[in-house]
């Protein structure tokens, strides 16, 4: 027999205000009072997830479950129940499920639009023919306030206030992504598609990843591509890249550090234990491993440390068509495109070349050519103020970096020494661009009502 729809003669809820509220029985013409909402679990599938059950915490202490088909009516006061509720464990049955009280409430959720991470103060529930759905997230003082107790303040607050920030705190569901841990141990499921994720740009990513808790930072590190994983945790500074390595799986870390560039890894392996530092090293890609154990054979304030071995290099008898191929095919992994160095078979340097160089020549001609040869480079000993500086005074976007063969090992881009350059009250405020290691002072946020 199909049961009668609920009579939701609600406008309007809030979970705060549902959960707690005095769930009744009906029985024979009348109801008698036998618990308290405890939770309520939606179907994360849908857009707006329905309510499909509720979680009431009996007057004898146990915890039991009723689906919403059993609801017969919900009011301000009371949910009143046609079946009593059965024995149940309290925990989601099913991985779209979401229990609203215990995995929202208080938490922390990704608002993709707004690229922010917002609290979940309140949830705000909305009957929609014979469902009631969860429709917004309130993520604004008001709904802190109607958390704590303070409804009253809170519902005056917002009618009276003239500021637009404080009505303004509510975000449509559709556009949130919670960190949900499905079960414990769980990796976390982002609810939107993850592309909406990905096309934030890896700087507000970071941000985002800053200010969550550690388990889902390395959740949501997780649930990245190794690509944009790797860029969001290249702007991190180390100290933060350290605590969420820590939560990593070491494969997961190894995919991260491999798609970093070669001396930013070095930089984070530089800092872990030797243990750990060979087992990351021992499962990321050989090629890559090696690149970073080079650099980490270096002093880290020395050109050595700080250099990168993603650069671009051509043999000498190379035509510009050549080079312009090979810049084509490695743009991508190259930290820098704008020189290009010609070395030998030895890998001695012989001559560099600007993009503007090569641009200006004629495919046919040879690099030799145009080619300086008058190469300034530092030595891998190098400390951070030589290399600075000599960049400095030939206005270069980067420098070569040689060892004692002469044969070159890397390259130092400016904006990895430009610090050293700046004093440190200017330094603290110049917003870094490029990849950065160090951290911007936070913002103080305002007027999010
Ligand atoms: P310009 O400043 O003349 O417009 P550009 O914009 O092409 O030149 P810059 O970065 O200013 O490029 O470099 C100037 C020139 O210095 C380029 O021709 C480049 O090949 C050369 N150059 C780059 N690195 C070195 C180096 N380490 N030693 C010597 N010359 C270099
Ligand atoms: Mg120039």
């Amino acid at each position: 027999m199909a049961l009668e729809g609920a009579v939701l003669e609600l406008a309007e809820a809030f979970v705060s205000e549902l959960i707690g509220r005095s769930v009744q029985l009906w029985t024979e013409g009348s109801s008698m009072p036998i618990g308290a909402v405890q939770d309520l679990v939606v179907d994360g599938r849908e857009e707006y997830p329905p309510v499909t059950g509720l979680y009431i915490k009996c007057r004898d202490g146990v915890i039991r479950y009723a689906p919403f088909s059993a609801v017969r009516s919900l009011t301000d006061k009371a949910v009143i129940l046609s079946q009593p509720p059965h024995d149940a464990k309290y925990e989601r049955a099913a991985d779209d499920e979401l229990l609203l009280n215990r995995e929202l409430l208080d938490k922390q959720i990704v608002d993709v639009d707004g690229r922010k991470v917002v609290r979940v103060n309140d949830l705000k529930m909305a009957p929609t023919g014979e469902h009631l759905r969860l429709i917004a997230v309130d993520v604004g003082l008001a709904g802190l306030l109607r958390r704590l107790g303070l409804h009253g303040l809170g519902q005056m607050w917002v009618e009276r206030s003239a500021r637009p920030g404080l009505r303004q705190s509510l975000i449509s569901w559709d556009a949130v992504a919670p960190l949900a841990h499905v079960r414990p141990g769980d990796a976390v499921h982002l609810r939107l598609p993850q592309d909406r994720i990905e096309r934030i740009h890896p700087k507000d990513l970071a941000d985002i990843i800053e200010d969550l808790n550690a388990k889902d930072q390395a959740t949501l590190l997780s649930s990245l591509s190794e690509e944009t994983a790797a860029e969001a945790f290249e702007q991190l500074d180390v100290d933060q890249q350290l605590s969420i390595l820590e939560d990593l799986k070491p494969d997961r870390a190894a995919d991260i550090l491999e798609n970093m560039s070669s001396d930013d890894a070095a930089d984070l392996l530089g800092e872990v234990e030797p243990d750990v530092q060979q087992q990351l090293l021992g499962l990321m890609e050989p090629e890559e491993a090696q690149d970073v154990r080079e650099l980490l054979e270096h002093p880290e304030d020395t050109a050595g440390g700080i250099m990168t071995t993603e650069f671009l290099s051509v043999p000498l008898g190379s035509t510009i068509a050549q080079t312009l191929e090979h810049i084509r095919n490695s743009a991508e992994e190259a930290e820098l495109v704008y020189y290009v160095y010609v070395v030998n078979e030895h890998e001695h340097i012989l001559g560099v070349l600007s993009l503007r160089d090569i641009l200006k020549s004629t495919p046919e001609m040879s690099i030799s050519e145009i080619m300086n040869t008058d190469v300034v480079t530092v030595p891998v000993t190098a400390s951070r103020e030589e290399v600075a500086t000599t960049i400095a005074r030939y206005d270069f976007v980067a420098v070569p970096v040689v060892d004692d063969n002469g044969v070159l090992r890397g390259i130092i881009t400016v904006d990895d020494v430009i610090d050293t350059l700046l004093p440190e009250r200017l330094r603290k405020m110049i917003p870094r661009v490029g990849k950065s290691r160090q951290k911007q002072p936070k913002q103080q946020e305002r007027g999010r009502g």
